[in-house]
């Protein structure tokens, strides 16, 4: 079955050169990644505000540092889906790629995508608040198991914390700037499983469109920016993506 049958739709994606994607908690909500909303993102009936933040982790570091590992236990557990595969595919297709998200699971990169543009970080990187020390998982692990008090510390003294944005830190400049320009300079931008909700991720998509961009969504439900998109998918992205990718590739197909 056909996905894609608006005409506008179909020349706007054999022509494009450069195609661009942002993705949110959606994509991985299908490999079993609970989402930071509502009642499943409660911990020990601590919500994510009352955990992810600098002056929660400085107060409480053994009870934030616990989660992130029960977050982290719960990513061991999963795989990247259909969704996450099918973004790999496209970037060995399209001419230009980028790929941007909002995740912090690293699930792209699982998936073998390249040059993921990491807009909220990566959850199982680490560095010391004190020193800049970076950590991979498997030291920081290690320290963590040696420590009674779940209170890992660096060699110098500081606290280790995840390589995340918490609520009220700014993102990452190289990683925003990557994305602005992405947004910018692309022909086609795909929004998807992001509620498009939280800035400055949710600008990428308009900034997109004022600049000529072709803008599609994919998502199970209406967004903030469903008025503006010019392609609405509907439906689940491990299920949406596979299909776009193969009528992408009949499209590009028909262009030689
Ligand atoms: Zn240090």
């Amino acid at each position: 079955m056909k996905l894609i049958e608006d005409p506008l739709a179909i020349k706007e994606l054999k022509i494009a050169r450069a195609i661009t994607v942002l993705t949110g908690a959606g994509i991985s909500a299908e490999s079993g990644i609970p989402t930071f909303r509502g009642e499943e993102g409660l911990w020990k009936e601590l919500s994510p505000e009352e955990l992810a933040s600098f002056e929660a982790f400085y107060k409480n570091t053994a009870v934030v540092t616990e989660w992130y590992q029960h977050r982290r236990d719960i990513l061991y557990h999963s795989k990247p889906n259909a969704g996450h595969y099918a973004l790999r595919e496209l970037q060995q297709l399209a001419s230009k790629f980028d790929l941007i998200t909002q995740n912090v699971d690293g699930l792209h990169q699982r998936a073998g995508s390249m040059d993921v543009i990491e807009l909220h970080g990566n959850i199982l990187e680490n560095y010391c608040i004190n020193c800049n020390q970076r950590f991979s998982q498997e030291e920081f692990d290690e320290i963590y198991r040696h420590n009674p008090n779940h209170i890992p510390h660096c060699y110098c003294g500081g606290l280790i914390r995840p390589n995340v944005v918490w609520f009220g830190e700014a993102l990452p400049e190289e990683s925003i700037e990557k994305a602005y320009d992405s947004a910018i300079t692309c022909d086609v931008f795909i929004s998807v499983g992001t509620s498009a909700q939280v800035v400055p991720a949710s600008n990428l998509p308009r900034i997109a469109k004022q600049n000529g961009a072709y803008l599609i969504e994919i998502n199970t439900a209406n967004t903030a920016i469903s008025d503006i998109v010019d392609l609405r998918l509907e439906g689940p992205s491990g299920t949406i993506l596979p299909m776009f990718i193969e009528d992408y590739k009949q499209l590009i197909k028909k262009n030689n």
